[in-house]
């Protein structure tokens, strides 16, 4: 019997699971209940539940504290990246990465553009600027990278890139409040960057999003855009939504963004104990984050190489979960082996080698502020068990 067959007989519950119980795989910190009332109040008296004086305080504040002239709040990240392509008049083909989650795509389509995809760096695991140029064609209008996990994308060739061409340059920045490219907040780079406030992200609104850009006319036409279209005439000058953040999110957002920076401390806590105590171990992979810039870790995965580690991911995800170590798997399939997108993949002459390499391979594991120590340890000691084949 060789050992991984040996492994496997071993009948479940032979040793008790590592962690005693399971765990939430992810538990947003809420702020204080009196807190959030305090600030909704005003609000709910007054009557002016949508798109008020929260919603603007909400906005003036996200927009000082990442040093951007216009931040305009949404709905979601996804309406947000609908209405940027829309607002910005992208017509024809997109490059967008591979390896994100699938809102991303979801806001090309919606716009009847088409993706192209690019492949992702295999370090850093956001869109490779190398790959995305070769990308580059006539009918192509826009680059849309993702700050993935909260990596600040390589902003500065980007940007080249989009200049040189004359692209438009979007980032779904859904992961990235807090997040710093060379010392700089992620919020001013590109036309554009769309941040989410959904429960899994670093910033909580419940639902929600928020676009930050340096661009006066684009601004105006989001604040149209989130209401339907309309200027404030009755004469809509484009197809919008209704996208608006009512009072209730912004509250929730303001109170969040109080103790935003207690959580990316946290985080980045986490990330550093599961890199040391993982580091060195055969088959495992980390994203790289330059030391120029800061990750918010919005997540942390590790990539998982079978022939060296001696098991595929799917099987390491399957004995955590006998460990009471829930885990996920962000983001496999990538957009270009899902329904809706696999026509756009052109196999033969746009490969994404890296991708498909990186997304076989990802774990994601348990990140969040509430989450202690103690079970940081553990999840990373169950990880090194089955490295070494315990
Ligand atoms: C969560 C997420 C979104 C969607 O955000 P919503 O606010 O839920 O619309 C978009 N892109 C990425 C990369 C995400 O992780």
């Amino acid at each position: 019997m060789d050992q991984a067959t040996a492994l496997k007989t071993v009948p479940r519950g032979a040793r008790p699971p590592l962690v005693a119980e399971r765990f939430r795989f992810i538990q947003p910190t809420l702020p204080d209940l009196d807190r959030l009332l305090a600030l909704y109040r005003p609000a709910f008296r007054s009557g002016m539940i949508t798109n008020a004086d929260l919603v603007a305080s909400l906005e003036a504040a996200v927009a000082e504290r990442l040093g951007v002239k216009h931040c305009v709040a949404v709905s979601s990240c996804t309406s947000g990246l609908m209405l940027v392509l829309r607002a910005l008049g992208v017509t024809g083909r997109v490059i967008v990465p591979s390896f994100t989650f699938f809102a991303t795509g979801h806001a090309v389509l919606w716009n009847a553009l088409e993706p192209v995809f690019a492949d992702c760096l295999a370090d850093a695991w956001t869109i490779d600027p190398a790959s995305a140029g070769k990308r580059i064609a006539p009918d192509v209008a826009a680059i849309l990278g993702v700050h993935l996990y909260g990596n600040p994308c390589r902003v500065d060739e980007l940007e080249t890139l989009a200049r040189r061409h004359g692209l438009k340059l979007i980032f779904d920045a859904a992961h990235a409040f807090g997040s710093l490219y060379r010392g700089r907040p992620v919020g001013g780079f590109g036309d554009a960057e769309v941040f989410s406030l959904s429960p899994t992200k670093l910033l909580v609104a419940g639902e929600g999003g928020l676009v930050t850009t340096n661009d006066q006319t684009l601004a105006r036409r989001l604040r149209a855009g989130r209401n339907y279209g309309d200027p404030g005439d009755y004469d809509p000058e484009l197809v919008g939504l209704n996208a608006r953040m009512s009072e209730f999110q912004a509250a929730l957002a303001l109170a969040g963004l109080e103790m935003i920076d207690g959580k990316l401390a946290r985080h980045n806590r986490i990330a550093a104990m599961y890199t040391r105590r993982l580091e060195g171990g055969a088959g495992l992979g980390f994203q790289h984050v330059s030391p120029l810039d800061r990750s918010t870790y919005k997540d942390y995965s590790v990539h998982i190489d079978a022939a060296s580690f001696g098991m595929s991911r799917d099987e390491a995800a399957e004995r955590l979960r006998a460990d009471n170590i829930e885990t996920r798997k962000y983001f496999d399939p990538p957009l270009h082996r899902q329904k809706l997108y696999a026509g756009f993949h052109r196999p033969d002459r746009e490969p994404l080698l890296v991708t498909d390499d990186i997304a076989r391979g990802i774990l994601s594991l348990p990140i969040y502020e509430s989450l202690g120590d103690d079970t940081v340890e553990k999840v990373a000691l169950a990880i090194r068990r089955l490295e070494e084949g315990e």
